[in-house]
């Protein structure tokens, strides 16, 4: 299918992308990383459904009317929506979505350096854990065992164990507090690593938990289960800390070196890396092979 421009400047635009209504790499990433976000439709597997359902969530349409489909409301839907922005031939948009993501409040990698506080070490390797902890989880295979096998349960037999966790520290998403999506045995996780974000100073850098989403690794199909499809993987200010696969000199790249923070200029700070892991997390910026370090997964 050949996408009717206004279709894709919209997605474009809702998703922070240049508006030149052209599908190159860089426009299907930050399509993703919106669906991704949002809660409210998921359809990376399909390009096309996933132009359209953007387009269509940043029109306004709700519900069951995103459906990835041209039809004539959504076609009136977008492009008044592309006449309210402006969108023929505009330049590169202000992001428009999501009104939590202009809540950073942090200066690019300003780390308050400070490692130890209230009898709490970051730097120590023993973990906090809460009620007491779980034991690690060393394979895929007790994780299940701890949190149900997603591909048998399938996406809405996940859901029904997920919790809402209200009253976290911390300014991220819409602002008040909330996440959606959050296995309920990973909801004290979560909240004690906020919680030691907020004691360590660094709870602001935080602006957006992305948390459940029912999706294979790395989107793709051959790929095991994302933990996300457990809602015991987060992913933190995705924008800032976008995956990559280093190849040559770029493998000697290390967390928290120069190189990483010319990488990653507003990149999460050690301290906040520290506290996700006094939690329980294991980080994908370590992971040599695939640098992610938006993607924290419980490992206990
Ligand atoms: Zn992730």
């Amino acid at each position: 299918m050949t996408l009717p421009k206004h279709i894709i400047q919209a997605a474009q635009h809702a998703a922070g992308a240049a508006a030149d209504g052209t599908l190159g790499p860089k426009t299907m990433a930050a399509l993703r990383e919106y669906d991704d976000e949002c809660d409210d439709f998921d359809c990376a597997e399909d390009a096309d459904r996933l132009v359209v359902a953007v387009a269509q969530h940043a029109a306004g349409l709700t519900g069951a009317d995103i459906d990835g489909r041209i039809g004539p409301k959504t076609d009136a839907a977008v492009r008044a929506y592309a006449e309210r922005e402006k969108l023929d031939g505009a330049p590169a948009a202000e992001r428009t979505r999501r009104r939590g993501s202009g809540m950073a409040v942090w200066e690019p990698h300003e780390s308050p350096g400070v490692y130890e506080k209230d009898d709490v070490d970051l730097r120590d390797p023993a973990l906090l854990v809460p009620d007491g902890g779980l034991s690690e989880i060393p394979t895929r295979r007790t994780m299940m065992s701890v949190y149900g096998d997603a591909a048998k349960l399938g996406k809405a037999g996940v859901q029904k164990g997920l919790a809402k966790l209200e009253g976290l520290p911390g300014r991220f998403n819409r602002g008040d507090g909330v996440v959606h999506g959050v296995h309920q045995l990973a909801a004290p996780h979560l909240r004690l690593a906020l919680e030691l974000c907020e004691r360590f100073g660094v709870v602001d850098e935080i602006y957006r938990i992305g948390t459940f989403n029912y999706r294979h690794m790395r989107h793709d199909p051959k790929m095991p289960l994302s933990f996300h499809s457990y809602g015991i993987a987060l992913d933190l200010n995705p924008r800032e800390n976008f995956g990559w696969v280093p190849k040559g000199e770029d493998k000697l790249i290390e967390p928290f070196s120069d190189g990483w923070w010319a990488k990653y200029p507003r990149g999460l700070s050690e301290v906040a890396v520290l506290c996700f892991k006094k939690a329980g997390y294991a980080w994908g910026g370590d992971w040599p092979s695939f640098r992610d370090p938006m993607h924290f997964e419980l490992v206990r």
